[in-house]
């Protein structure tokens, strides 16, 4: 039903595996709702290992042969690589779970009037910080421009912006050029799964609220 999708070139680096985790988790949160996306990345998983079995042989050197049989003997097989299938949206987030995916979540903390934030736990080792938001019905998101990028899954309810209107499934992958001022779907709360590069520029009232929170 999604109708909002990551890049390709978003999709091709998660199934090329060089992805950042933070925005990993976004896009595997949005294949578990996207058929659409699910093809494509196996498409692309296929065609990288065709690429792989298509490359040349390189010649052994003297002693290969008994080398790897020796390291045979002594490691344990690796563990098979293949991406797991993913799983039904019931089986990634659930309210009343504190587990997205298997990461932790941090708790639920106030922003400003009707909007609240909590971290996901994603370890560090790059500059993506990922996060929750959850926003009531007709609140307007200042307007923000980022230093990096900002990929977004809808978890619940519905945003609209320039882009269109996302909903549950939909994945808004934006960069450093877009500027945008989100306002929240009527009817249903709006949850989100955010992970952000780089700094966010915001101003006005809420943005002055939020920053020290996303700077975490
Ligand atoms: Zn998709």
């Amino acid at each position: 039903m999604s109708r909002h999708h990551p890049k390709n070139s978003t999709l091709a680096e998660f199934a090329a595996g060089t992805l950042d985790e933070g925005r990993s988790l976004v896009v595997a949160t949005h294949l578990t709702m996207c058929g659409q996306c699910r093809e494509f990345v196996s498409a692309m998983e296929e065609a990288g290992g065709q690429m792989l079995d298509a490359v040349e042989p390189v010649a052994m050197r003297e002693g290969a042969l008994a080398l790897a049989m020796a390291r045979i003997g002594q490691e344990a097989p690796r563990a098979p690589t293949a991406r797991a299938k993913p799983s039904p949206l019931a089986a990634v987030w659930q309210p009343e779970q504190n587990s997205l995916l298997g990461y932790d979540l941090g708790p639920w903390r106030w922003v400003s009037p009707g909007l609240h934030y909590r971290a996901v736990m994603v370890p560090a080792g790059d500059d993506t910080r990922v996060f929750m938001l959850k926003a009531k019905p007709g609140l307007k998101i200042p307007e923000h421009r980022h230093t990096g990028t900002e990929l977004t899954c809808v978890l619940a309810g519905a945003f609209i912006h320039e882009g269109g209107r996302y909903g549950a499934g939909d994945c808004d992958d934006a960069d450093q050029d877009d500027g945008h001022s989100p306002v929240i779907d009527e009817g249903e709360v709006c949850i989100c799964l955010v992970a952000m590069q780089g700094d966010i520029r915001l101003t006005g009232f809420f943005g002055r609220m939020i920053q020290p929170l996303i700077r975490i």
